[in-house]
């Protein structure tokens, strides 16, 4: 038993190791194919979510690997495209939904890979597109930050673009940030007009039955000519029909417009009768008192016809430059604010302390100087009366449109070269 039981065990020990062997070549050929299909099985995408306004989006999609992405600009309508190697994507149709500034949310196979293809309500600004490790090690994510642009912003994109990919393409933005209060050549002082309310959004209702949508509608309109006929200006309106507007939709027009001017005009009630009498409001975080708190407060509600949540934790960008640019439009605001009083004063009644400020949602724009004006109110009869009468809202569009002269002339001067 003895050498024929070491033979046997010599025996075994080799069958063993060719087992081992056959075993280790079988699992390298397993490990091979397995690293072979990984690399050719298509990406995964999911966890695609949206959030902002129509002034600025964040838009994210998860990956379970790295992606090699490339990204560019179409117009007509507004788009950004970013291909992707092919890619299986798992999205919740809810989260596609248009909202903000994304109008459409599109993605699908293309040649040989995939694509994302998202529609801007208008032009924007890509202000980043990274491709980032996700935290918990857990696949990758594209980060894409977008802001509402002018049409020549955006041109001036799609003109610099060379397919870029998204790790280049980042790092020049602080610049384009930094050049945006630099006006385009042959840019006119440009004046948005912005009539409070609108469509399912009345707005204020005398006890009379006037409706403070159509007021600030047939007075925005009659200020366009105004200000139009003076021949030296661009002047637009959010809308010139009855439709509704979110409060980020007048922002984003404003902005898309590159505006150096945005008055938006209402005429609303208030609880105390006597009071009458026209106010111009700027943005503030602090109210400076309190009917001009409950004023914005009701204000702010308009986005509810949307059915939008109003956002409280309002968490705007804080980069440095974007305050530098915010601290300027809100000199500049105070100072047409202060043009404006002067010139309402001499033909229009204003209320006590007609200056004040409270935070209104529409007068939110880093880089566009803008103002709210209340014309008067609609709980007053005398208020009411004038509101209707043609001559008055002639009077009071001619204060305006001097002021705007005083301040265009002031800011032209003084701001060329940004
Ligand atoms: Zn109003």
């Amino acid at each position: 038993m003895g050498p024929a039981g070491s033979a046997d065990k010599g025996q075994t020990a080799a069958a063993y190791l060719r087992h081992l062997v056959r075993a280790l070549v079988l699992l390298a050929a397993l490990l091979g194919s397995a690293a072979l299909s990984r690399a050719d099985a298509p990406l995964g995408a999911s966890g695609y979510k949206m959030a902002g306004d129509a002034t600025k989006m964040r838009i994210v999609l998860n990956f379970d690997r790295e992606p090699d992405i490339k990204w560019f600009l179409l117009r007509g309508p507004n788009r950004l495209v970013v291909d992707l190697p092919r890619t299986r994507f798992a999205l919740d149709a809810k989260e596609l939904k248009p909202r903000g500034l994304v109008r459409a949310v599109r993605y699908g196979d293309q040649g040989e890979g995939s694509r994302l293809i998202l529609t801007g309500k208008g032009p924007f600004a890509v202000d980043k597109l990274d491709v980032l490790k996700n935290d918990d090690g857990n696949g990758y994510r594209i980060a894409i930050d977008m802001s509402a642009a002018s049409e020549r912003e955006f041109d001036e994109a799609l003109a610099n673009q060379s397919l870029t990919t998204g790790s280049t393409v980042s790092t020049d933005k602080g610049e384009r940030v930094g050049t945006g209060p630099v006006s385009a050549p042959g840019h006119r002082f440009t004046i948005v007009i912005d009539p409070g309310h609108g469509g399912v959004d009345g707005g204020a209702e005398s006890s009379g039955g006037t409706i403070e949508k159509n007021v600030t509608l047939a007075f925005a309109t009659e200020l366009r000519d105004k200000l139009a006929s003076v021949g030296k200006y661009d002047v637009f309106m959010t809308r010139d029909t009855d439709e509704y507007l979110t409060l980020d939709d007048r922002v984003r027009i404003a902005r898309q417009h590159e505006a150096d001017l945005l008055i938006s005009i209402h005429a609303d009630t208030i609880a105390v009768k006597g009071l009458r009498g026209a106010t111009v409001y700027t943005l503030s975080d602090k109210a400076s008192d309190p009917e001009a708190q409950a004023l914005a407060d009701r204000e702010n509600l308009s986005d509810q016809f949307a059915g939008m949540k109003i956002k409280n934790d309002d968490k705007e960008v804080t980069d440095i430059l974007i305050d530098l640019i915010r601290r300027e439009t809100h000199n500049f605001s105070m100072s047409f604010a202060h043009t404006l009083v002067g010139q309402l004063s001499t033909n229009v009644g204003l209320i006590n302390n007609p200056q004040r400020s409270a935070g209104f949602r529409v007068l939110k724009a880093p880089d566009v100087p803008s103002v709210l004006v209340e014309l008067g109110y609609l709980s007053n009869a005398k208020d009411e009366a004038q509101l209707l009468n043609a001559d008055w809202r002639g009077k009071a569009a001619q204060s305006i449109t001097n002021a705007v002269a005083l301040f265009a002339s002031a800011k032209t001067g003084t701001a060329t070269g940004g």
